[in-house]
């Protein structure tokens, strides 16, 4: 589904992505770890081109994206993205912050936008709060909404950065819970995140990315209990 060659960034003269050669298949959870500044975000972030590789190649569904005659816009319909901080429109409603990019772009009616968002708010119990604003939510509500809006699009695969992080304890639960149900049902997930338990239970594959590179990547089982890297074993040893 994604498939990156030799993926580089650098901002200035920092190199944060130093080559990345990576195929992510449809249907697979990747979980992505590593210290902070290690460059994750930026990885995802260059899979929906929000940043520009400064070199390589980014293919999505088979298609080579990082390339002026492709209309990133389509793209990113089929990518849903999900931010730590929750980046919902303030100013608009819930159903409205679920609707406006399906009716905006046109892939909806408004009715056809309204009704999706009022099945995906029933899915996760708020249903009630299609008309409250963002400001109205807890912080866990407002990540599940983020998370639905995303889903409104029907993305093919949806890339979450650091999702519960700045979540209250208590709301971790609920979020991570919606993230496991949607890799249940066979969603192509790339999540960058320091939950353990939830890598260890939903991952078909973890990465941990040190200084801009892929150093290590596994089953959780042989990531978490067989680590090679010196660098991998010593971070799992902060974390775990
Ligand atoms: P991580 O998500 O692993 O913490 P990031 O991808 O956010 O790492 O950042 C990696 C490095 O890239 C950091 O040194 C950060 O300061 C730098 N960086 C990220 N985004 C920008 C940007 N827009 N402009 C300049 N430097 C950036
Ligand atoms: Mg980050």
């Amino acid at each position: 589904m994604i498939v990156t060659k030799n993926l580089k960034k650098v901002f200035g003269n920092n190199w944060v992505l130093n080559g990345i050669d990576e195929t992510i298949n449809k249907g697979e959870k990747v979980v992505v770890i590593g210290p902070s500044g290690s460059g994750k975000s930026t990885f995802l972030r260059c899979l929906n081109l929000l940043e520009e590789p400064t070199e390589g190649e980014i293919w999505f569904e088979g298609k080579k994206i990082n390339d002026k005659n492709v209309d990133i816009n389509k793209i990113r319909q089929k990518m849903g993205m999900v931010f730590q901080q929750f980046n919902l429109f303030p100013h608009l409603t819930v159903l409205e912050n679920i609707t406006l990019a399906p009716t905006k772009l046109g892939i909806m009616t408004k009715d056809q936008a309204d009704d999706k968002a009022i099945e995906l708010l029933n899915r996760i119990g708020l249903k009630e709060k299609a008309l409250s604003y963002p400001n109205q939510l807890s912080g866990g509500q407002k990540q599940r909404i983020a998370i639905i809006r995303a889903l409104a699009m029907n993305p093919d695969v949806m890339l979450f950065d650091e999702p519960t992080s700045a979540l209250d304890p208590e709301m971790v639960g609920e979020v991570l819970e919606l993230m496991e149900a949607l890799a249940q049902e066979g969603m192509t997930m790339v999540v960058v995140t320091h939950e353990m338990r939830f890598a260890k239970r939903v991952a078909t594959r973890v990465m941990f990315m040190d200084e801009g590179k892929i150093v290590e990547q596994n089953t959780p089982e042989a990531f978490f209990d067989n680590p090679q890297h010196p660098r991998l074993k010593e971070f799992l040893s902060k974390i775990l």
